[in-house]
């Protein structure tokens, strides 16, 4: 079986999440990998700048290649191959760009070369899964569990300053049977930010992340886990003092709470904080190994967005487990993504939740559809269908398409 082309279609609708009320738009790429057999995989990429330039890159490099090699394809993306190289390797000169082999030929396995490699990878794994008449979870050793659990980014609410607003968001979540949400550090209390530069938290402004948060445990009671993202905003001596000041709501965890390329100053608040420290949204394998190997990490948190799709995903999961150390999954993906992720949860006995931001615009849950919901009882099942078990909503894609789009063939 041959990779005979890699598509995409880019879909383009209202983002309806909190966010401080903010209304935006939300692209969604959903990517296609067909063979010459007929079997195709779908995946999806995040519109990141540069993405859907290196999908076109992929679909001329890999064109022709074996789709079960999904390992090579990735590693070859990331790091490329030394001489005289593999046969089935591209050399020269491709339409609008250098095929270069013999260093990586996108030259880094960090931003848009691994965020669109991810896609395309978790695109293979759904076609490998359909042509071997097995679900994905299979290729990857075969789940502990029968469904994985979710989180829901909550952000905070539209209304910041009404408390009332943060407790209807709270029992909302409650109600609509989830176990566990998130909420942004930094647009808790943005009334009291007084420089948008700076690095730090003032006083006025933790004392009402701490209020509102507090409203939010009153509603949920003892026993709900939340969580709380600092977007790797903050500097180390701030970020420390939040999380002491939130210290007694018994939060699950801190998120990004400095810039993330310093293991170093993530390794201070963590030695500092009383919550513990989650990292990795934006990371791939090599850099979750330096933050373990700094001891600046509770909880490792890659996406499959961006770490390289499910098998470094997995990868990550156990790497993390070998040092003890439990995985949640962020999240910033629609259904197509959030189902590829969840089909590695349940294969990775250390896995805490995955993150779901988008409850709130259903368009994006509905982009794909399977044999069963998305989610059930806070948790996404699985289904046994082949692959990720999921088809193209046709009906949701077309209306949502972007201009100049049209839906696969
Ligand atoms: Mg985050």
């Amino acid at each position: 079986m041959k990779i005979t082309d890699i598509r995409m279609i880019r879909l383009l609708g209202p983002r309806n999440h909190c966010l401080g009320g903010v209304e935006r738009k939300l692209s969604k790429v959903i990517v296609r990998v067909d063979t010459d057999a007929g079997v195709y995989g779908l995946g999806e990429v995040d519109d990141f700048m540069g993405v859907r330039q290196g999908v076109d890159y992929m679909r001329e490099y890999f064109r022709d290649r074996d789709p079960f090699t999904v390992n090579a394809i990735v590693s070859e993306m990331l790091y490329g191959t030394h001489p005289p190289h593999p046969d089935e390797s591209r050399r020269g000169d491709m339409p609008d760009c250098n095929a270069v082999n013999f260093c990586s030929p996108t030259a880094t396995p960090w931003g848009p070369v691994i965020w669109a490699a991810s896609g395309v990878a978790t695109a293979l794994c759904d076609l490998v899964g359909k042509a071997l008449n097995t679900p994905a979870y299979h290729l990857l050793g075969g789940n502990f569990r029968d469904r994985a659990k979710v989180y829901l980014d909550r952000s905070s609410p539209n209304d910041i300053v009404d408390l009332s607003a943060w407790k209807k968001m709270a029992s909302d979540t409650v109600k609509s049977g989830f176990t566990q949400m998130k909420f942004d550090i930094d647009f808790m209390a943005t009334e009291c930010v007084e420089d948008v530069w700076g690095r730090s938290l003032t006083l006025r402004q933790i004392n009402r992340i701490v209020e509102r948060l507090g409203a939010v445990r009153e509603v949920v009671g003892p026993d709900f886990e939340i969580c709380v993202d600092c977007h790797m905003q903050y500097n180390a001596p701030d970020a420390i003092r939040v999380s002491n000041a939130l210290a007694h709501l018994n939060l699950l965890w801190l998120e990004d709470p400095t810039p993330i390329t310093n293991p170093d100053s993530c390794a201070e608040v963590r030695q500092r904080s009383p919550i513990a420290i989650c990292v990795g949204e934006m990371f791939s394998a090599e850099q979750f190994r330096l933050f373990i190997h700094h001891k600046a990490c509770d909880i490792l948190h890659p996406d499959i967005l961006f770490c390289g799709g499910m098998h470094e995903l997995q990868r990550i999961a156990n790497y993390a487990e070998l040092n003890h150390l439990p995985v949640a999954f962020h999240g910033n993906g629609g259904a197509l993504a959030t189902i590829a992720a969840a089909n590695v949860a349940v294969t990775c006995r250390n896995f805490l939740g995955l993150e779901y931001h988008m409850i709130e615009t259903p368009w994006v849950g509905d982009m794909v559809r399977r044999d069963v919901p998305l989610f059930c009882d806070g948790y996404v099942p699985l289904s046994d269908a082949p692959g990720l078990g999921v088809e193209l909503n046709r009906e949701v894609c077309a209306r949502y398409l972007a201009p100049g789009e049209s839906l696969f063939d």
